[in-house]
């Protein structure tokens, strides 16, 4: 069916209705157009709708609908799975960005295309940050609707904690507000139920004031890493809300496979020094990076450490308790020794403002990455 669409007149219908363009498999550009993050995805929509208003979203939304075809969304293009790209229609956002901020009111609206850096460029111009993922090219609205776990977890929650409101272009084409008083079953689907819900066109977030981190890496060698685990896992029990520890295996440019912890304390160095200084005495530590910080200083270092765009990926995620010795064991034995250079295995900290929402003390996201 799809394929019958591809070299189909009725694409000059959709394409008439838009302000922005529409990409049609036969374009020079399509193929530009259509790549993610995930090389691995081939997957080869019969027309990509670049859409620039909300209105042409609504059009894309109810042509593709009454012609009977699949539609998904692209944000940021950065899911694993490539789920942004449907056999149909593609409601592409990557140029609806505007980003505005209400400083006296401590919050954000932006539009669903925006990607992190985006908001954090326009927010921390005021001393405000809002709850982001680590790698400014990541979809704010992709990262928000999976829920959006970030260095900044403990002291102010995921990023799906700090969604105020959403604007949603429904099934039907109708465009509605979600928030507290409107829709809102809306908006609980929408915080971390992964995008299902209707075409979300732009999101309201609570924002924090917070100019500083101290943050950045701490390397020990993999021979150390059940001690240096063991104790962490006893240490991230006790830890205030303000420091969030990610953890997780990489092998170092010149191949040796290491243990990586970075804290982030949301605060000034002083107090977040004094909180931190347990981790220097886990075990060895062959690099230390830890300093004070802007946040969008963090998040570029981080950019620079990222899996690159167009490497053929495959992940799997998995929630578990903790530093447990069974969960150390399997974390070297079967997740090491890598299977290639791009290969690694993440850690998110799940606890204080989040684990409040969650009810759980301590957990631990693991993103292995091959
Ligand atoms: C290098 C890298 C770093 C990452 N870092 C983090 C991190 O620190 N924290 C974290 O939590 N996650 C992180 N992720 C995971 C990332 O947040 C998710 O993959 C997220 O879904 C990506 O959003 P996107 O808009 O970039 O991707 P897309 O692939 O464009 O979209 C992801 C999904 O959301 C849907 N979607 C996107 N926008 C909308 C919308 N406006 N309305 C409705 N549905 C929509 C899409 O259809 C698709 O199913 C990272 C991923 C990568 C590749």
């Amino acid at each position: 069916m799809t394929t019958t669409y591809h070299h189909s007149a009725a694409f000059n219908d959709l394409a008439a209705l838009l302000t922005g363009q529409l990409f049609l498999p036969q374009a020079a550009d399509y193929e530009q157009v259509r790549q993610l993050w995930n090389g691995k995805v081939k997957t080869q929509p019969s027309a990509i709708a670049r859409c620039l208003t909300v209105q042409d979203v609504i059009h894309t939304v109810r042509w593709t609908r009454s012609h009977g075809l699949p539609l998904s969304v692209r944000g940021g293009g950065h899911d694993f799975a490539g789920r942004a790209l449907s056999e149909g229609v593609v409601i592409d956002l990557s140029q609806m960005r505007t980003v505005t901020v209400d400083p006296d009111q401590r919050t954000t609206h932006v539009q669903a295309g925006a990607m992190i850096g985006d908001l954090i460029e326009a927010t921390t111009q005021y001393g405000l940050v809002t709850v982001t993922g680590n790698c400014t090219v990541v979809g704010m609205a992709g990262f928000t609707l999976g829920g959006g776990y970030s260095p900044l977890m403990g002291a102010y929650g995921m990023a799906a904690d700090n969604l105020l409101s959403a604007q949603v272009v429904t099934a039907d084409g109708q465009l509605v507000t979600a928030n507290a008083e409107e829709h809102p079953d809306l908006l609980w689907g929408l915080r971390g139920g992964g995008g299902n819900f209707g075409v979300v066109v732009s999101l309201e977030y609570r924002l924090h004031p917070l100019t500083t981190v101290l943050s950045g890496m701490l390397i020990y060698p993999l021979g150390e890493a059940r001690t240096v685990l063991r104790r962490l896992n006893d240490f991230m029990a006790t830890v205030p809300d303000e420091l969030t520890i990610q953890s997780g295996f990489i092998q170092m440019p010149e191949g040796a496979t290491v243990l990586l912890l970075i804290p982030t304390y949301c605060g000034e160095s002083a107090p977040g020094e004094q909180v931190i200084a347990p981790l220097r005495t886990f075990g060895t530590v062959l690099v230390d990076q830890v300093q004070s910080m802007t946040y969008n200083e963090l998040i570029h270092q981080w950019d620079a450490n990222a899996p690159k765009k167009g490497g053929h990926y495959y992940v799997k995620t998995q929630s578990i308790k903790g530093f447990q010795p069974e969960i150390i064991d399997a974390l070297i034995e079967q997740g090491l020794p890598f299977s290639s250079p791009g290969s690694l295995i993440a850690l998110h900290h799940f606890h204080g403002a989040r684990a409040a929402s969650v009810r759980r003390k301590l957990l631990l996201h693991c993103d292995r990455i091959i």
